[in-house]
C-alpha cells in the first residue's frame, strides 16, 4: 500500500500525479491520494472578502486561522473544486476513484481545538473560534471497503472532531496517520519543490537521505510549512511506515520518479 500525499500549493502538476496514479493503479498497485489546497483556498477566501490569516505559534509552527466562514471556504475548495477536480481528471483516465472527506463516515478523526496561541507583534495572544485540530484517529473500515471493491480513495481534510464538528487539520500530518493505519509501505509528500533543502530556496541543496530515527534533527532546515511535512514524515516512520519520501509533483511522473529514487528519502 501506498500513500500519495499531493499538497496544494502553486506550481504542481495535478494532471502528472493523476496520470501517474491511474498507470499505477491500472497495473494493480494498491494506492490511496490524500491532497491538499491551500493555494486555492487563499485565492478564493481573498475574492469572497474574507482573507486568510495565518498565525504562528510560540514554537514556530505556522498554521490557518480558521473561523466558521474559513472553514466554509475551506470546504468549498478542498471538498469541492480541489477534490472534484481531481476525482474527474482520475475518471477520464478510466479510474474508479471516490472523493470523500475526513469528516464523510468519520474516517479522520480529532480533538477540536477552539482556540490557538499566537505570536503577533513579539506577544503571546489567545485566539478563540478556532476550528482546527490533529487527526488522532483513522476509521480504516470505509476505506478498506473503497480498496477491496476496486475503488481509488480521494481524501481531503477536513476531519471530524470527537464531536462531530468539521476541523481543519494538516494534510500531511493526516496523509502520516492514514499511512501508519493502513501499515502503508510507503508516505509520499509530493510538493512543489525537489524535497527537503538544505538552503532553501536553493535547489542544488536537496538533502537526498534522512535517516529514520534522526527524522526531528531536519527541522531545523524547514521553514514555515515545510515543518508540518517533517513532522509528518517523523510521525509515519514511528508508527512503522519503512519509508517516507518527499518529492516533487511539478511535472513527469511525480510517484514513479520518488519511487525510484529522486526527492529526499526517510528510511
Ligand atoms: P503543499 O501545500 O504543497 O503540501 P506547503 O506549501 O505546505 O506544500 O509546503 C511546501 C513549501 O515549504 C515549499 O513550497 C517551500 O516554499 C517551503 N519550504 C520551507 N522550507 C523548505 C525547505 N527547507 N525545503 C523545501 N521547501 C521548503
Amino acid at each position: 500500500m501506498i500513500v500519495v500525499k499531493v499538497g496544494g500549493s502553486a506550481g504542481i502538476d495535478y494532471d502528472a500525479v493523476c496520470a501517474d496514479i491511474a498507470g499505477r493503479h491500472q497495473a494493480g498497485e494498491r494506492l490511496i491520494l490524500v491532497h491538499g489546497g491551500s493555494g486555492e483556498t487563499n485565492r478564493v477566501a481573498e475574492a469572497l472578502g474574507h482573507p486568510p490569516k495565518f498565525v504562528t505559534s510560540p514554537s514556530g509552527y505556522t498554521s490557518r486561522f480558521t473561523d466558521r466562514e474559513t472553514l466554509e471556504i475551506f470546504e468549498m475548495v478542498y471538498c469541492g473544486k480541489m477534490n472534484k477536480g481531481i476525482v474527474e481528471r482520475l475518471q477520464r483516465l478510466g479510474v474508479n476513484a471516490v472523493g470523500l472527506s475526513g469528516l464523510d463516515g468519520r474516517i479522520f478523526e480529532g480533538k477540536h481545538k477552539d482556540s490557538v496561541r499566537a505570536v503577533e507583534n513579539g506577544k503571546v495572544k489567545v485566539l478563540r473560534g478556532d476550528h482546527t485540530g490533529t487527526v488522532e484517529k483513522v476509521n480504516t473500515g470505509l476505506i478498506e471497503l473503497l480498496l477491496s471493491a476496486g475503488y481509488l480513495p480521494v481524501l481531503t481534510p477536513p476531519a471530524s472532531s470527537y464531536e462531530g464538528v468539521a476541523i481543519n487539520v494538516d494534510g500531511d500530518r493526516a496523509a502520516a496517520a492514514l499511512a501508519v493505519a493502513l501499515r502503508a509501505e510507503v508516505l509520499l509528500l509530493l510538493s512543489n519543490v525537489p524535497g527537503l533543502l538544505r538552503h532553501y530556496p536553493d535547489e542544488s541543496s536537496l538533502i537526498r537521505e534522512i535517516p529514520a530515527d534522526d527524522v526531528e534533527h531536519y527541522l531545523e532546515f524547514a521553514q514555515d510549512r515545510m515543518k508540518k511535512k517533517v513532522l509528518g514524515a517523523a510521525e509515519a516512520v514511528r508508527g512503522g511506515v519503512r519509508r517516507v519520501i518527499f518529492g516533487d509533483a511539478r511535472a513527469g511522473k511525480p510517484v514513479s520518479e520518488a519511487l525510484n529514487g529522486a526527492g529526499t528519502v526517510v528510511s
